[in-house]
C-alpha cells in the first residue's frame, strides 16, 4: 500500500516572501509538488498556463464552483482562486507531497472541513519591513499598498489557524526551516508505515 503524500499549506501577507520562498524551495526539493490552482486573474508577464495557474473565466470559475470541483476556494483582491479537488487528490494518492499556496480564507475553509495536512504560515520579521517589501517590488500603487497592509494586518491577526510559523529574514534560513518541519511531520507516528511487514504487524497488534 502506497502512504499518502502530505499536503503541506503555505500561507503568507502580501509582500512577506512566500512566492520567492516555493521558488526556492521547489529548486532545493525538485520532486516536491505544487498545487496548480485555477483562477480568474489575468496572467502577469511571465506566469505561464497550467504552469502558475490555469486561467480560466468567471463563468467557467463559478460553473466549477456549482460542480463542486473545488476543495475550497476564494474571492482576492477582486478575483477568484481556487484549489480543484481531483488535482491535487490524485498527487497525494500517488503518495507525493504536495503544496498548496492558499491565503487565509481557503485555510479557514480547509480547518473547517477538518482537513489533515501541515499548515506553515510565513510572517514578515515586522510590519515596517513588509510595508518596503509591498513599496519595492512596486507591482502595486501606494494606495493599494496601504490596503495590502490592512489586509495583512487582518490575517497576521488569524495566524493561530497555522500549526508552523517561519519568520521569513532571510529566504535560504526560511527554506530551511519548512525542509526541517516537512521532514519532521513525515515522522508523525501517526503517518508512519514501516517498509518491515513484521514490525507493521507487530505496531498494529499494539494499536487493537
Ligand atoms: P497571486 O495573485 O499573487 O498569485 O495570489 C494572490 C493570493 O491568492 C496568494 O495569497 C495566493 O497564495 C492565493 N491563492 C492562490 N491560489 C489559491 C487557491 O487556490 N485558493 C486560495 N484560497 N488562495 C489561493
Amino acid at each position: 500500500m502506497t502512504q499518502e503524500g502530505l499536503p503541506i499549506i503555505i500561507s503568507a501577507p502580501s509582500g512577506a516572501g512566500k512566492t520567492t520562498l516555493c521558488q526556492a524551495l521547489r529548486k532545493r526539493l525538485p520532486d516536491l509538488n505544487f498545487s496548480v490552482s485555477h483562477t480568474t486573474r489575468a496572467p502577469r508577464k511571465n506566469e505561464q498556463d497550467g504552469v502558475d495557474y490555469h486561467y480560466i473565466s468567471k463563468e467557467k470559475f463559478l460553473e466549477m464552483v456549482d460542480n463542486g470541483e473545488f476543495l475550497e476556494w476564494a474571492k482576492i483582491h477582486g478575483n477568484y482562486y481556487g484549489t480543484s479537488r481531483k488535482n491535487i487528490e490524485d498527487t497525494l494518492q500517488k503518495g507525493k507531497d504536495l503544496v498548496l499556496e492558499l491565503d487565509v480564507q481557503g485555510v479557514e475553509a480547509l480547518r473547517t472541513l477538518k482537513y489533515q495536512g501541515v499548515f506553515i504560515f510565513v510572517l514578515p520579521p515586522s510590519m515596517e519591513e513588509l510595508e518596503k517589501r509591498l513599496a519595492g517590488r512596486g507591482t502595486e500603487p501606494d494606495n493599494q499598498i496601504k490596503q495590502r497592509l490592512e489586509v495583512g494586518k487582518k490575517e497576521i491577526a488569524k495566524s493561530h489557524l497555522y500549526d508552523y510559523a517561519v519568520t521569513n529574514v532571510n529566504i535560504d534560513e526560511s527554506v530551511e526551516t519548512i525542509l526541517s518541519i516537512i521532514r519532521a511531520e513525515k515522522k508523525r507516528m501517526n503517518r508512519y508505515q514501516p517498509d518491515c511487514p513484521e514490525i507493521r504487524k507487530i505496531i498494529e497488534s499494539g494499536n487493537s
